[in-house]
């Protein structure tokens, strides 16, 4: 049977899933009702950047994106991209204080947790990922050779968090670095254990580590899905010695905002390239609990006695070529090729929003 014969897979598990529908039941014919507020600033007022009847229209263009553009594939990893855990329908609002994107109204954290414990990691589809994102990661350990402190003697001692498929983690060893991996995921850590790579399956926060451990830390999946991100920073800051990085990336909720804005002033037709760059991206509906920007997010490291030591614009990396249909791989090139074209002749300062990248590399420095 093929894919498309099929319903959507939804990611969620069953009580996470009575929490996502009772959401969506309310929130599609109701005017949004805040459960929560902004989480770094502590604010109650918001302001719409995209209502929850718009995301379920996006969220249904995204599945014809996707059904267009994949080949059928024996394994459910074509709907991975319109189903997401968050898969549920809200709005998307904007801090009135400091412009945190976020889901509102949202399931309990509890329930998001085991929505990502339930979502399916099968060593076949992680195998590919691994072995496609090889170049992207190889760049990622790169940019990070040029902030990493200086030490004569010893190799840096990296720690990645969320590793996921462990293509950075086997960049950083490549490059002599010490490297560790932190996820809560088993098959994920059980996958990397058999490429023979120090993975821990836990959170920082469980991990009862203490003192200056790491010259760098790296987040490149998830900060943005953390419900409450205070605890792991408060867990992994101190693990940073003195000149050390924490490199987080996140989807730019500055990207995001600022393409619904243009995307309501757009007659439909000339929507499509937009919409295409959005999808390319996973920003279409975005299906993420919150969309910082260069700005907020410096301001909320600050808190914590980081410092903004650059910012690089980027994309989503690629899909596996064999999973796309020949002239869907040439768009996703051309597309994303013309998103850092467009991020580069802009010129954004290192301060500025950034509005035109999809997806943002913050380093920070712990003084
Ligand atoms: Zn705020």
């Amino acid at each position: 049977m093929s894919r498309q014969s099929e319903g959507p897979r939804h990611p969620l598990s069953q009580a996470a899933r009575s929490d996502a529908d009772r959401i969506s039941e309310t929130s599609l014919h109701e005017r949004p009702r805040p459960s929560a507020g902004c989480h770094v600033c502590h604010a109650t007022q918001w302001t719409l950047v995209c209502s929850s009847g718009e995301i379920f229209s996006q969220r249904r263009q995204l599945e014809r994106f996707y059904r267009r553009r994949w080949h059928a594939q024996p394994s459910g990893t074509s709907e991975d991209r319109w189903i997401f855990t968050q898969n549920y329908l809200t709005s998307i609002v904007a801090c009135l204080e400091c412009g945190l994107l976020y889901r509102n109204p949202r399931p309990r954290p509890e329930a998001i947790t085991r929505a990502y414990l339930a979502t399916r990691n099968d060593h076949e589809s992680v195998r590919t990922e691994f072995e496609t994102q090889g170049r992207w990661f190889r760049s990622k350990a790169g940019m990070l050779c040029g902030y990493l402190p200086v030490r004569s003697r010893t190799a840096p001692r990296v720690l990645e968090i969320g590793g996921g498929t462990g293509g950075f983690l086997a960049e950083g060893q490549a490059l002599g670095w010490e490297m560790l991996d932190l996820d809560p995921d088993h098959a994920l850590t059980d996958l990397g254990r058999r490429r023979g790579s120090a993975t821990l399956q836990s959170t920082i926060e469980d991990a009862g580590w203490s003192g200056e451990t790491f010259d760098a830390v790296t987040i490149w999946n998830s900060f943005g899905q953390l419900s409450d991100p205070h605890p792991l920073l408060n867990s992994v800051v101190p693990l940073i010695r003195s000149g050390g990085m924490l490199v987080i990336r996140i989807p730019n909720g500055a990207c995001f905002e600022w393409a619904m804005a243009l995307r309501a002033k757009l007659p439909k037709p000339w929507r499509r390239p937009l919409d295409a760059a959005l999808a390319w991206n996973d920003l279409l509906t975005f299906p993420y609990l919150y969309g910082y920007s260069p700005v907020g997010l410096t301001s909320f490291m600050s808190s914590f006695g980081l410092t903004l030591r650059a910012c690089h614009a980027d994309t989503l990396p690629s899909v596996p070529a064999a999973r796309l249909k020949w002239w869907a791989g040439l768009e996703e090139r051309m597309v994303k090729g013309g998103c850092r074209t467009a991020c580069a002749v802009s010129r954004q300062p290192v301060r500025g929003d950034f509005h035109l990248a999809p997806w943002l590399d913050v380093y920070f420095e712990r003084p």
